[in-house]
């Protein structure tokens, strides 16, 4: 049965074109054709069916492209096509359309096929020809390749979840890049190799910390991204942002080991408990862990967990609230005139945290960022006054910080408890201390756009 028949011609020799390349048979139903399609025709590439449109011919045409000038003749085609049971496309007519043609990558056999759903073609010609630039010239070549290894990992392999990982390793590393290279021989040697060191991939469990950022999704790390893409499970900490989970695995298991104020939490202890037991059942576990893993993250805890298990594991570092939330609020954490080092401390109280030496705190020429005290800030600026500090210390509070809903306010020491309990200031939160906070002022620039706010209305002559 010819695949495709296209009614009379605006100037539909594009579509016959991606219809042929795709292997249609093409029926053109047309009372004149232009040069292209008349030479198609005569040539034999297409069947030329002069005259009106003949309902007659949807009875053995599967896909119908109603393509002439007139608006009601294309609606009468599909009309009859709808009640033929035919798929029908009206050009530049989404509504009465069956299906829609899309903007097509093709290096076969990896074909790409971008649609907008017909709200904005230009849209998606753009994002083919961005996919276009971005996809390597010899994928299809690649996909050759790999479905040519396909039956023998098969059998090397039976397990679909080792498979799984073999083909990971394989596509995102050296022999892919042999392949995208004309280097099949060696790709093949890389192949035979691993194939020989199957056992590798068969039930190994590996649990990866991974720091996502603060907040801003785009802060994670390349290394933090692959492997979050890879994991079978990822256990992920409350405020998570949304759009890194969407980049699991559609097959992956997301589980939240959030600690909810006033809600369910996972304790501590659990959180090991199960890190230990899926990596153990052979799971590759991404543990997703807001900031940096290593920083008052309980990171070591989970770790110490899996080393006294006896499982392997992988720590990617990630950008700790403090530089995340400094960098968002232009804020430099050290600077040649106003600190020399910087100290990060936590405040949790409730962490029995109580002998902070805040004498040693308290010290000139440094920034203090306290993690966790958007409650008891208050009782950090008076112990830090207790210490010795002046109350004209600049001071400053960054509230979900690299977020759409970032806030900093600012104040000394003497006044950020006030300021903050003004502005209602909820977790998550660092307290900024230092010299460098009164530049937020000046620098700051994501978000608020109230830099422009501070630019000096200049009253006599510019220099
Ligand atoms: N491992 C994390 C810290 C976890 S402790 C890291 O490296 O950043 C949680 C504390 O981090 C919060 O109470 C808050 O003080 C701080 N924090 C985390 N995200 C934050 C954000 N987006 N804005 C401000 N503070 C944040």
């Amino acid at each position: 049965m010819p695949a495709s028949w296209s009614a009379a011609a605006r100037s539909p020799h594009r579509k016959v074109q991606q219809l042929l390349r795709a292997g249609a048979r093409v029926t053109v139903n047309a009372p004149s054709l232009c040069a292209e399609l008349g030479d198609l025709a005569a040539s034999g590439s297409i069947h030329w069916k002069d005259g009106e449109f003949d309902a007659r011919l949807l009875a053995d045409h599967l896909l119908i492209v109603a393509a002439t000038d007139d608006r009601d003749v294309n609606r009468d085609v599909a009309a009859h096509a709808r009640s033929a049971q035919r798929l029908c496309n009206v050009v530049d007519d989404g509504e009465f359309s069956t299906f829609i043609v899309p903007s097509v990558v093709d290096r076969s056999p990896v074909i790409v096929a971008v649609s907008s759903g017909g709200s904005s073609p230009t849209l998606a010609r753009m994002i083919r020809q961005r996919l276009d630039e971005w996809l390597p010239q010899r994928i299809g070549a690649l996909a050759r390749w790999a479905a040519g290894l396909r039956e023998q990992v098969k059998q090397a392999m039976p397990d679909p979840r080792a498979r799984l990982r073999f083909w990971q390793d394989i596509l995102d590393g050296t022999p892919a890049e042999h392949v995208l290279a004309g280097r099949q021989a060696m790709a093949d040697g890389e192949v035979r190799a691993a194939l020989g060191a199957a056992d590798r991939y068969a039930g190994v469990g590996e649990a990866w910390l991974v720091g996502a950022g603060p907040g801003d999704p785009g802060l994670i790390t390349r290394r933090g991204l692959q492997l979050l893409q890879r994991a079978d499970a990822v256990l992920y900490d409350r405020l998570m942002p949304r759009e890194l989970l969407d980049l699991a695995r559609r097959e992956a298991s997301l589980v939240s080991v959030g600690k909810t104020p006033g809600g369910p939490s996972w304790r501590q202890e659990d959180i090991n408990r199960e890190l230990v037991r899926r990596v153990r059942e052979g799971q590759r576990v991404c543990r997703l862990k807001g900031g940096d893993p290593f920083i008052f993250g309980r990171g070591a805890e989970e770790v110490q967990a899996l080393a006294k298990a006896g499982l392997p594991y992988q720590v990617v570092p990630g950008i700790t609230a403090a530089a995340g939330c400094a960098a968002y609020a232009g804020i430099p954490l050290t600077h040649r005139a106003l600190a020399s080092a910087v100290t990060f401390v936590t405040a949790s109280l409730a962490d029995g945290n109580a002998e902070t030496d805040w004498q040693s705190l308290a010290r000139l020429g440094q920034t203090l960022v306290f993690y966790m005290g958007a409650r008891i800030l208050d009782d950090i600026a008076a112990n830090l006054l207790n210490a010795g500090c002046d109350p004209a210390t600049p001071a400053a509070i960054v509230e979900n910080g690299t977020t759409s809903v970032q806030r900093v306010i600012g104040g000394t020491l003497g006044t950020i408890g006030l300021r903050s309990r003004e502005a209602a200031v909820a977790a998550p939160a660092v307290l900024i201390v230092g010299g460098v906070a009164e530049l937020a002022g000046q620098l700051q620039w994501f978000g608020t756009g109230r830099h422009h706010d501070k630019v000096p209305k200049t009253a006599g002559a510019c220099h």
